[in-house]
């Protein structure tokens, strides 16, 4: 038996055979009503993935990677006369910055190292003296170093200067907490890749009606535009073609979710799993990035012990069938990062571990 190759790398991830097989369903045009019953029933348990009524929330789907939702929901979100504070602590939230200049979107960055937390006391400073903001932009997961942003205290915060929420939620949405209504949380743009455990090509902004009803009068995008996603899909249509063997592995891979218990118990099994990959780095003198606490259960970061560099560990967890992932820019000679995401089996965990301490024991225990 050949083993299958696991993704260790924060999306694409391993698929199920459900899923998998789930893109063989039958071809469709995208303007009959099966189209239609497709698109309503991956809608309506995106929704149900956070528990959010209908009435005041609605998930619009894209055709895209993760970054398409991220650049939907800035420049649908913003309006004209609106300015936008990016809270920067990773590449992704850097990418925010990026997206709203190149729209020309008034935009303010507070840069943290990568390392660091959001710094309230400075984003409060910031607030208060070059305000009025209308959006504070954040990314939940910062996959950069696996550091969940803790966003309650920043919701707070917003909500004294009566600034809404934007959330880069694509390496959390499905497992993490999000507390949307708690946390004025305007939209949150996401992936069908990660966590939900289905295939690329799909992604999605899950936002508050009234949000975008108050939204850009003169769309800054004609493919981005969820407003008229929005008018489409609500009509049980789509303004362009989407990529239909991706919903229905998405709609497969929401069925499984629902079905394994929700987001919580998906939660739990990556904490579970990331507990392992811990506790068997720390057994090899490999320190984490991050102190558990502020670490998210869907990635995390560890230094690469000396004498070993990122090529040859990839390659020889590789040979043992396990991808994982570099870090980016400055943290690419210096750390090596691992995600809990996908379809993995207990055994597979067992062969991990197994693998991680032929591959780096010689490194560390002489
Ligand atoms: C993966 C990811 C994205 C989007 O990346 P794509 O390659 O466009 O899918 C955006 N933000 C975060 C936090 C991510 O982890």
């Amino acid at each position: 038996m050949t083993l299958r190759t696991i993704l260790l790398n924060p999306g694409p991830v391993t698929l199920s055979p459900r899923v998998r097989e789930a893109m063989l369903g039958p071809d469709l045009c995208h303007r009959e009503p099966e189209f239609a019953a497709l698109q309503t029933g991956i809608r309506e348990r995106l929704l149900a993935v956070y528990d959010l009524p209908a009435s005041e929330w609605a998930s619009i789907l894209l055709t895209g990677s993760g970054t398409a939702a991220v650049e939907a929901m800035i420049t649908s979100l913003v309006p004209n006369h609106g300015r936008v504070l990016v809270v920067e602590n990773g590449v992704y939230g850097e990418r925010i910055s990026n997206i709203a200049r190149r729209h020309q979107i008034a935009c303010t960055q507070i840069a943290h190292d990568w390392l660091s937390a959001p710094d309230l006391a400075r984003i409060e400073a910031v607030l208060s003296a070059d305000g009025p903001f209308t959006h504070v932009a954040v990314v939940h997961h910062e996959t950069t170093s696996g550091r969940l942003n803790a966003l309650g205290p920043l919701a707070e915060l917003c909500k004294r200067f009566g600034v809404r929420l934007l959330l880069d939620a694509v390496s959390s949405f499905g497992a993490e907490e999000i507390e949307a209504e708690a946390w004025n949380i305007d939209a949150m743009a996401a992936t069908a890749n990660k966590c939900l455990h289905a295939v690329p090509g799909t992604c999605f902004v899950v936002a508050r009606r009234e949000a975008l009803a108050n939204g850009v009068p003169v769309p800054r995008s004609v493919y981005l535009d969820l407003a008229t996603y929005l008018r489409n899909q609500d009509a049980h249509g789509t303004p362009f073609t989407q990529s239909i063997q991706t919903f229905y592995a998405l709609s497969a891979a929401l069925e499984e979710l629902a079905e394994q218990g929700g987001r919580e118990a998906r939660a739990e099994q990556y904490r579970a799993r990331m507990a392992r990959v811990r506790q068997t780095l720390l057994e090899l003198g490999v320190r984490p990035l991050l102190p558990e606490g502020q670490s998210s259960c869907v990635l995390n970061g560890f230094h690469l012990p000396s004498g070993l560099s990122y090529d040859p560990l990839h390659d020889g967890l590789k040979a043992r069938g396990f991808i994982i992932y570099a870090g980016q820019s400055a943290l690419a000679q210096q750390i090596f990062r691992i995600s809990t995401m996908g379809d993995i089996s207990p055994a597979d965990m067992d062969r991990l571990c197994a693998a991680l301490r032929e591959v780096i024991a010689p490194y560390t225990q002489g």
